[in-house]
């Protein structure tokens, strides 16, 4: 492995502010402890900062020659709702809430290069280091879009980066095209006559419609989406009663559906609206019907993936470099910056879990797992790749 000898010398500091992190998780949009610690970190080493970005959300900039050149880096910044069980040192000093999704380390991989990046400038143009909030579910990209994201900062290209827990240590995965799928979440209310559950005469019941408009919802990704696009329709809650003798007035259905198209998508989410709309009407029930749409697919960009997979290469070598990883049905809301920018969005392998510290807890190392912890092995090898990348992109 090619790492940067200087990152190296910094692992044990890069380790610290990750650890530091971990252990004072916030949640989307509430991350000014954290969003406080990286400026921190840029002030010291130099870098400006520009602020007001989608609340927390803030950019360091790093200027060198008179390139008009330039590139942005993305770490995302927020925790999850989830109680860690981990008894280590540095867990969660927060009640419900973890860095469960390795965010600690995307941000000191990041604060890690922004340091080389200011020191060492072997580069022509401008870095923008992109510390964004709100990625589980708060849509904090979009945010910083809205919020004059790439009026205030204009770059050529981004690029984001994701541990992934099961590839190994020391490794890379991309796919040019699409990466991870859309997000998009539905629910539906059927709304009949509630009635003693002896009498069901005298109701019009719910649930029966919901069961039929539930199983009949299957058939569109199996009978009407071409087999050929990808698409998952999981529903995942179905509410309904209070009681074993009361037939209630409504029953409501909940889910997700995910692809990494928008025919499929509006297929879908059509065929969705008129299956429960005639189901009702046959059961003589009424529906409300509400669809969101909320990450749109990661679609890679081809020139900016083989850019990426190329200074992967040189760090790690060829066999270290999955360039064909196969696509998640995960969402991610880097997505809608690669909407706007070319760019590209990497996955770094966090390992299997064996680098956890004494102390952690029994469950499996996976993203979102109270017994999660990101890799702190990964911190030179992640700050060295951004920092290729930039000096590359700037050359
Ligand atoms: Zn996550
Ligand atoms: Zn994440």
């Amino acid at each position: 492995m090619k790492l940067i000898q200087a990152i190296l010398d910094d692992a044990s500091e890069l380790q610290q502010i990750r650890r530091k992190l971990h252990s004072h998780p916030e949640l989307c949009f509430e991350e000014h402890l954290t969003s406080a610690l990286v400026a921190d970190c840029l002030a010291q080493w130099g870098i400006p900062i520009i602020r007001g970005l989608a609340g927390t959300g803030l950019v360091g900039v790093i200027k060198n020659g008179d390139s008009p050149r330039a590139v942005g880096l993305r770490a995302d910044m927020d925790a999850l709702s989830v109680q860690e069980l981990n008894g280590f040192e540095h867990a969660s000093q927060h009640a419900g809430k973890m860095h469960a999704c390795g965010h600690d380390g995307h941000m000191a991989m990041l604060l890690g290069a922004a340091r080389y990046l200011a020191q060492h400038r072997n580069f022509n143009g401008t870095v923008y280091l992109i510390f964004q909030p709100a990625e589980e579910g708060g849509g904090g990209a979009r945010r910083m879009m809205e919020d004059g994201l790439f009026d205030k900062c204009p770059m050529d290209a981004v690029f984001g980066m994701h541990n992934w827990p099961g590839i190994p240590e020391g490794s890379f995965a991309v796919t040019p095209g699409p990466m991870m799928a859309s997000s998009n979440e539905f629910e539906v209310v059927v709304c009949g006559k509630g009635a003693h559950a002896a009498q069901p005469h005298k109701s019009i019941d719910p649930i029966m419609a919901a069961i039929q408009i539930v199983q009949a919802w299957q058939s569109i990704v199996t009978r009407n989406k071409n087999p050929m696009d990808n698409a998952v329709l999981s529903v995942t809650q179905i509410h309904a009663g209070s009681a074993t003798n009361i037939i209630p007035d409504e029953a409501r259905i909940v889910g997700t559906v995910r692809t990494f198209q928008e025919a499929p998508l509006d297929l879908i989410q059509s065929r969705m609206e008129e299956m429960a709309t005639h189901i009702a009407s046959a059961f003589g029930v009424s529906v409300d019907f509400n669809f969101k749409r909320n990450y749109p697919a990661l679609i890679n960009h081809p020139a900016e993936t083989a850019f990426a997979i190329g200074v992967m290469q040189s760090l790690v070598g060829e066999d270290r470099v999955d360039a064909t990883v196969e696509p998640t049905m995960g969402a991610e809301d880097f997505a809608f910056m690669l909407q706007l920018k070319r760019g590209c969005y990497v996955f770094i392998g966090n390992g299997e879990g064996q680098h956890r510290a004494e102390g952690h807890g029994l469950g499996p190392c996976n993203l979102h797992n109270a017994c999660y912890d990101f890799n702190d092995r990964l911190l030179p090898l992640g700050a060295s790749y951004w920092v290729r990348l930039a000096e590359s992109f700037l050359a």
